[in-house]
């Protein structure tokens, strides 16, 4: 009997998965039943760059969809450091350049991620024909059960009313899965999201080449632990917006309130508003598009390191099992790496998930692990609470810029995952993906 798949999450990990497992190499009478629910109505649009890197562009090309995510990049030239009165005072390239490859802040490929999601969607309903993946939006689970030893899952859609059993319900519902707050229970869940003290909101805004919106990302810090960016995208005349602030937990859990499940919009808004607006440099034109805008994207930034990603028959993938944190550029590029990983385990293994649950982990674990290791204390570093600190840092990366120190820094970080990292299943060759 072939699997019967449930996948919750239709983002970058979902789809992915739901994509790769009709290319795996399973015999006609196995080739799994794929069904993904999504909480959203629609595919989310919101969001901002996420970055794919090293193993992820192979990645694309064994979807069929290297050509479309390529043409449909943000266009990022690399990354200027700006003063309050916009004048640059650090550059840096692409990843693309020569020199510094894969060691810069712009990655190879930079795509909006709710374009991304929609290409990985598209895919998933073209690779082979489009009711081979069963799409339930508007709709998420309340309830999960297996007995210990049961190879199925039952499962509770909480606005349908339906209750429907799988041989395996895959986690790809992101950084707050419930899926893991189910299985693993809320005081487990608590521990595996290590939150990194930082809060980010991300929107798009009209592009203004009178204020110096341009082909690079402009970065400004101030004291107080706040940074703004200013990112282009050519694709559609916006220009996209990120505002990160590092919050001191013990004397204001507001940060971390409004980035909890049922937090509203309009709250978080307020506070980006109320941190943001003796920041200098384009603080007002920021907040002011920040209320206009209709993609506006709070997150608390963190990790989520779990000790095993299975239980039974339900395991986790994507930022639901290992979430790297934005800092790290690699969330987008691991989400992928384990939907390939898991339908090539599932392929290798048709007869027993277990094994091939172990299979996924053990391919997996070596990329998360590297993925998660960020230079300890940089970030704090980079956001320094007075503006004494703010010259200090300043000065510093001036000096070692100018010296070319910094190059040598960025290569001891060691490079992202190689795209010969991949390992081969035999999938087979999709269609190439036509917009
Ligand atoms: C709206 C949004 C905006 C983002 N913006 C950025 C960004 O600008 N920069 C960046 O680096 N990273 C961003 N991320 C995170 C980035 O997408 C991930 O780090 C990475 O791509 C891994 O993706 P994922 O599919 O594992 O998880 P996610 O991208 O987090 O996707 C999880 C999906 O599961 C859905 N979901 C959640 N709970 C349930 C449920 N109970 N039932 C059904 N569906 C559920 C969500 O709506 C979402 O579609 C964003 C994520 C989201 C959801």
């Amino acid at each position: 009997m072939p699997l019967s798949i449930l996948i919750v999450g239709c983002s970058i990990a979902g789809p992915a998965l739901a994509g790769f497992l009709q290319l795996a190499p399973f015999a006609d009478d196995e080739r799994p039943r794929i069904t993904v629910v999504e909480r959203s109505p629609a595919v989310r649009p919101q969001g901002q760059n996420v970055d794919i890197r090293g193993v992820g562009v192979p990645l694309l090309e064994k979807l069929g969809i290297l050509e479309a995510v390529k043409a449909s990049t943000t266009g990022e030239a690399g990354v200027q450091w700006v003063t309050a009165d916009n004048r640059v005072w650090c550059e840096f390239g692409s990843a693309s350049d020569s020199e510094t490859q894969r060691h810069n802040p712009t990655s190879d490929i930079e795509i909006l991620r709710g374009r991304m999601a929609q290409i990985l969607y598209r895919r998933s309903l073209s690779v082979t024909d489009e009711h081979a993946v069963e799409y339930i939006f508007g709709d998420y689970l309340d309830d999960i059960q297996q007995e210990e030893g049961d190879d199925k899952v039952t499962v509770h859609f909480a606005k349908s009313g339906e209750h429907r059993t799988f041989d395996l319900v895959v986690g790809a519902d992101g950084l707050q899965s419930t899926t893991r707050s189910m299985i693993w229970g809320r005081e487990c869940d608590s521990s595996a999201v290590r939150p990194l003290g930082m809060y980010a909101a991300f929107f798009s805004m009209p592009r203004d080449a009178g204020q110096g919106d341009n082909e690079y990302r402009q970065s400004f810090h101030t004291h107080g632990r706040r940074m703004m960016s200013i990112r282009p995208d050519q694709q559609n005349g916006r220009s996209t917006a990120l505002l990160t602030v590092m919050a001191n937990e013990e004397k204001d859990p507001r940060f971390r309130i409004a980035s909890e499940r049922g937090a509203t919009v309009a709250a978080q808004k307020d506070l980006i508003q109320e941190t943001f607006e003796d920041a200098g440099w384009q603080s007002k034109r920021l907040l002011r598009e920040m209320q206009a805008t209709d993609d506006f994207y709070y997150s608390m930034v963190a990790q989520v390191h779990m000790p095993c990603w299975h239980k039974g028959r339900v395991v986790l993938l994507g930022d639901a099992a290992h979430c790297a944190s934005h800092l790290s550029g690699m969330g987008t590029t691991l989400a992928m790496l384990g939907a390939y990983s898991l339908a090539g385990a599932l392929s290798s293994h048709p007869y027993d998930v277990k094994t091939a649950l172990t299979a996924y982990e053990e391919a997996m674990r070596p990329h998360v692990t590297k993925a998660q290791k960020l230079m300890p204390g940089v970030i704090r570093i980079f956001m320094p609470e007075t503006s004494w600190g703010v010259w200090l840092i300043d000065t510093t990366i001036r000096f070692l810029v100018w010296t070319r120190v910094f190059v040598l820094l960025m290569r001891f970080k060691g490079a992202d995952t190689e795209p010969d990292a991949l390992p081969e299943y035999g999938f087979a060759r999709p269609p190439v993906y036509k917009k």
